[in-house]
Parts: C-alpha cells; structure tokens; sequence
C-alpha cells in the first residue's frame, strides 16, 4: 500500500505581460520598463514570467547588466 505524494503546488506562473515581443523597447535608461521584468529582490525574472522570446530575453538581461554597472540598479547577491 504505497501512499501517493501529492504533487507540489507549483506556484502560478503569472506572465507580467503578454506577448511583449513586438513592444521590444528595452532600454537601459528605461528603469521603470526594465523594473517590471525583475522581482523585487531586483532579479531578472526567468523566461517563463516574462514571456520574452529567447532574443528580447537576453537583450533585457544585458540591459540590466548595464543598469546596474551604471549604478541604476542595485546588485544582487
Ligand atoms: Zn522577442
């Protein structure tokens, strides 16, 4: 008699925003945009979350890079 572990809730994926994929303005400068893609631990929220394309994905992440090397944004960790 094995008892059955239930799955993990996972929690909800909430996309910040749709398809963003044709809205492709990111911009270091833009803190306020860029905000939107980051926890409030100012991490680079994960693909799924931001639903960017692999492209605008990285594109974000080099421009948080450079936010935060600019003293825009905070470091994590
Ligand atoms: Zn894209």
């Amino acid at each position: 008699m094995g008892m059955k572990i239930a799955a993990k809730p996972r929690a909800p994926l909430v996309p910040v925003g749709r398809k963003r994929c044709d809205d492709p303005r990111i911009d270091y400068k833009d803190i306020a945009y860029l905000a939107k893609f980051m926890t409030p631990q100012a991490q680079l929220q994960s693909r799924r979350r931001t639903s960017f394309c692999a492209q605008c994905q990285r594109q974000l992440k080099q421009s948080v890079k450079r936010a935060r090397f600019m003293g825009l944004l905070p470091f994590v960790g």
